[in-house]
């Protein structure tokens, strides 16, 4: 039996080819040097500190380049989703002036012509995707069930050996196609595996662009591209959905970087060109006892972006400050220049601390002390009605029956060379 006529048993509702998504999708008409970046959060309602500074970078550098940023919604994996997770999401980011231009703008509504952009809604890419693997040699269907992935495990564990899914542990790559397609007649489940040619002696390079090149050992394991229920998996969705949504640039957590052969494995199996990509260092903040440790969304109320309004900073300062862990030479270029704004200030990739950003609380305070001062009085108002409306509302009534006083108040060694930075 041919591998065609497997892919057709594997996938037979299947009715377009790779090539009909290429036409759908056409290279962006962009200039060589725009960039095209994406936020691909789970709905998981909101927003995390961490995963602000990604939008932020992410919707900065399009906007330097005349480029392109897009929200994704990678809801595959049913544990990270909640309901309306997408609107939390995108409320999170509005606050801080990241408008989605393209891509899903609520639970029901997306623009652009890239999409579907909410991964569930994708599933038939996928599958021609995956029909093409399987007609080409380079995916099979597996299955192989959990008691004999932990057989697998054992021996291997016994002998020492690298533990995993590949070379002559991957039992159902040595399977015959009339042997799968026998399997699948008769009801058995199955994943779909890919059928790694990497060599794991061999060194794939990885030039990330914050740390340089990284050379890994290229992948050999037959990971599983699409679960028994036809849902793939964030490593296959993730090469299909940036190749067709034309994504130049992937910025992402650093904890995606060990899958990222695996990644390259499989651009280069499709023929794509592989995205440059961007790992961001985890944000940690330095406890009481001194030791160093990633926000967290438990344990640190700063971790979650509401924090920021529930406590008066302006979006722009908590903006300011994420630019100064993002980019060292910032802060400088701030001080010689406090008239100007985020906008003026081109992003470097190369001004990035690959080790991690370093959260600090009173950092950000001060920073947003400082952009206060510099406000005139009148929006100082204006930005405490708005705050105090929602999160004060007897002070709100307060201010507003008094508003110029209270202007006036706010004006008390305002707009002076020195301004009092204590309100
Ligand atoms: N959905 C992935 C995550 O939330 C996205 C990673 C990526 O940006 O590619 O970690």
């Amino acid at each position: 039996m041919t591998n065609k006529e497997l892919a057709d048993i594997m996938y037979p509702n299947v009715t377009k080819t790779i090539d009909d998504y290429e036409k759908m999708y056409p290279e962006r008409n962009l200039d060589p040097k725009a960039v095209v970046t994406r936020f691909a959060p789970s709905p998981t309602g909101f927003v995390h500190m961490g995963s602000l500074l990604t939008a932020f970078i992410a919707s900065k550098v399009p906007k330097d380049t005349n480029g392109v940023f897009y929200l994704r919604i990678e809801d595959t994996d049913q544990k990270r989703s909640v309901e309306n997770g997408i609107e939390g999401i995108i409320k999170d980011l509005k606050a801080f002036d990241i408008e989605i231009t393209e891509g899903a703008i609520s639970e029901t509504e997306e623009i652009g012509s890239y999409g579907p952009y909410i991964q569930s809604k994708r599933i038939e890419i996928y599958h021609t995707f995956a029909k093409w693997l399987v007609e080409n040699d380079y995916a099979y269907p597996c299955f192989c069930q959990p008691e004999e992935l932990e057989a697998i495990r054992e021996h291997q564990e016994k002998r020492k050996e690298r533990i995993g899914y590949y070379g002559r542990h991957a039992h159902c790559r040595y399977l015959s196609n009339e042997e799968r397609a026998e399997r699948i007649k008769n009801g058995e489940t199955y994943v779909l595996r890919l059928k790694s040619t990497g060599d794991f002696e061999k060194k794939v390079s990885i030039n990330d662009l914050v740390r340089g090149r990284i050379d890994y050992p290229e992948n050999d394991i037959d990971h599983i591209l699409i679960k028994s229920d036809g849902i793939p998996v964030y490593h296959f969705a993730h090469v299909v959905d940036d190749h067709l949504m034309r994504t130049t640039h992937i910025l992402r957590g650093e904890e995606w970087l060990p899958s990222t052969p695996l990644h390259i494995e499989l651009f280069n199996k499709f023929g794509f060109t592989v995205p440059k990509y961007c790992h961001l260092g985890v944000v940690v903040k330095i406890d009481e006892d001194g030791s160093r440790r990633k926000l967290s969304k438990r344990k640190d109320p700063e971790a979650k972006v509401s924090f920021y309004a529930e406590k008066g900073i302006p979006s722009e300062a908590v903006k300011l400050y994420l630019m100064t862990i993002a980019n060292s030479n910032f802060e400088g270029w701030y001080d010689q220049n406090p008239d100007k704004t985020l906008d003026d200030f081109t992003f470097d990739f190369k001004k990035m601390s690959a080790s991690g950003s370093l959260f600090d609380i009173e950092k950000m305070y001060n920073i947003s002390k400082n952009y206060i001062s510099r406000l005139k009085a009148t929006e100082v108002y204006k930005g405490l009605c708005k705050w105090s409306q929602e999160y004060d509302p007897d002070f709100y009534k307060l201010i507003t029956k008094y508003q110029e006083l209270t202007t006036n108040v706010l004006n008390i060694e305002r707009e002076q060379k020195k301004p009092r930075k204590d309100f």
